[in-house]
């Protein structure tokens, strides 16, 4: 069962210790998927945070923008956590400023 993060619904990055690791984990992931150009997968430096009953997990995530329709997904190789992020444009996540798109 994938994660599916929209991150308007997440607390910005300045409310630093009210974030937990996962929060932390789809941040960075946002940051890198915003990046990326429609059709693009990287094995990025992002280390996955573990599914939340086996514990720490630690292993380097995949990120790929399959369509360019706003969604930024991640799996992870080892345990075979993944998900979705959306509502990273604009947002304290984007790192491009001043998207128009
Ligand atoms: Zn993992």
């Amino acid at each position: 069962m994938p994660w599916i993060t929209d991150m308007t619904h997440m607390p910005p990055p300045e409310m630093g210790d009210r974030r937990t690791e996962r929060t932390e984990f789809f941040g960075q992931v946002a940051r890198l998927g915003s990046l990326l150009g429609a059709k693009t997968s990287v094995l990025s430096a992002i280390l996955c945070p573990g599914l939340p009953d086996k514990g720490y997990c630690g292993t380097a995530v995949e990120v790929l923008i399959p369509e360019n329709n706003g969604e930024i997904q991640w799996s992870c190789p080892k345990c075979g956590d993944s998900g979705i992020i959306r509502g990273w444009k604009g947002s304290s996540w984007d790192s491009i400023r001043g998207r128009t798109f």
